[in-house]
């Protein structure tokens, strides 16, 4: 009753948290410990419940604890289920324990079987997909279900080798209490590993949504400012050169206003690959502001940076961009570019603005060019 209570508890807080925030499988696994919970003391107030009735269905419920948890996983990684791996072990356990009503070794034995193997495959199945879900949530929710598979395995073993001879023996009060023991430890696991596993997949998103440009898929204005200030900083230590490269399309908001929004998207997009795809490794690109790219190019003195300026611009102003609707429009850009050469004391945020101001220049200029910026 102890140990039910235990699950009941963690159940109900579980349930509870499924009310605040989207479930993710987490009501299904909450559900897993409430039969759970319930199928404890089905299987233990023998006298005052009808034999036959406690021994199919408080079994079955505990298997079926084990497939709504599978069940649970499959939502949680927005699969679907594989019914036969969820349901499948309950109606095999509710025929087994019917056929074997007046033998307890050997419904020791099938229990332990069925639901050892279902703790496996479940086991299995999250180390298959581990890189879906890599943290420490999942190496509890591991430990735990390996842990069940251990008890369960081990009470069948118990019995089939004879070590258990009869259901009061000593023997079989060892097995009773370390079996209870090792499910609500198991349990404990199983529900911080989860919760644990949900945590860490909404704090990588969080990340991701905080880094990156959700329009285009490259690093947004704050990555970029940071990633900027670690690659100076880089530089000044060991007195490298730095270029940054300021990139604006030319009268964008024409393309807005001419083809509409989802147009003026699409430029950005194809714009941001154009880029994107003409750097090194070791470069950064990322949307500094509405229609304006930042590229940081370490190890990169200001003429070469320039050189790659007017490559860029040239690729920009020759790709036609692809509408839809059969529409093709050409665009241009203007980049400002500014570098600091080796052994400069310049403050990062000068080249920055070295930059902004090349750009204004090559826009009233007559835009489509590349101008340099003056330290
Ligand atoms: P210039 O050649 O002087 O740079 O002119 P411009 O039209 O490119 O510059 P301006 O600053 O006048 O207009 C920028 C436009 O970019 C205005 C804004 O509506 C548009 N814009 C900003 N962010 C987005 C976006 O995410 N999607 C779309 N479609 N448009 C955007
Ligand atoms: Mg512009
Ligand atoms: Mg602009």
């Amino acid at each position: 009753m102890m140990v039910s209570v235990a699950i009941l508890t963690m159940s109900g807080a579980t349930l509870w948290l499924t009310r605040a925030q989207s479930s993710e499988g987490l009501n299904l696994w909450g559900g897993g410990l409430l039969v759970y919970a319930l199928a404890l003391p089905v299987l233990t107030l023998r006298p005052m419940i009808p034999v036959n009735f406690s021994i199919i269905v408080g079994n079955s419920l505990f298997s079926l604890s084990i497939g709504l948890m599978l069940w649970g996983y499959y939502r949680f990684l927005e699969r679907r289920p594989n019914l036969w791996l969820t349901l499948g072990p309950v109606f095999l356990t509710a025929i087994c324990m019917w056929l074997f009503l007046d033998r307890l070794g050997m419904r020791v034995m099938l229990n332990g079987l069925i639901a050892g193997t279902q703790t496996l495959v479940l086991a299995a199945i999250m180390y298959r997909h581990r890189q879906l879900t890599p943290g420490h949530g999942y190496q509890l929710l591991l430990c735990g279900c390996l842990m069940s598979t251990l008890i369960c395995y081990a009470r069948f073993l118990a019995v089939f080798s004879g070590a258990v001879s009869s259901p009061t023996s000593d023997g079989a009060q060892l097995l009773q209490t370390v079996s209870f023991i090792g499910a609500l430890s198991a349990a404990m696991l199983d529900a911080v590993g989860f919760i644990g596993m949900i945590k860490e997949r909404a704090d990588a998103r969080n990340r991701t949504l905080a880094m990156f440009d959700e329009l285009t898929g490259i690093a947004n204005r704050r990555a970029i400012r940071d990633e900027f200030a670690r690659r100076s900083s880089e530089a000044r230590r060991h007195r490298r050169s730095l270029s940054v490269l300021m990139i604006d399309i030319d009268h964008f908001k024409e393309v807005n206003d001419t083809y509409g929004h989802p147009a003026g998207d699409r430029v950005l997009k194809t714009v941001a690959h154009l880029i994107g795809s003409r750097l090194r490794a070791q470069d950064a690109l990322g949307r500094y502001g509405g229609e304006e790219f930042l590229v940081v190019l370490p190890n990169t003195p200001q003429e070469a940076g320039a050189l790659l300026a007017e490559d860029l611009c040239q690729c920009i102003a020759a790709t036609p961009i692809d509408l839809g609707d059969g529409i093709s429009i050409h665009i241009s850009a203007s980049i400002g570019v500014a570098g600091v050469p080796l052994n400069d004391t310049k403050h990062s945020e000068d080249i920055i603005r070295a930059s902004d101001d090349a750009l204004y220049r090559a826009k009233k200029l007559g835009r489509n060019r590349v101008e340099e910026g003056i330290l």
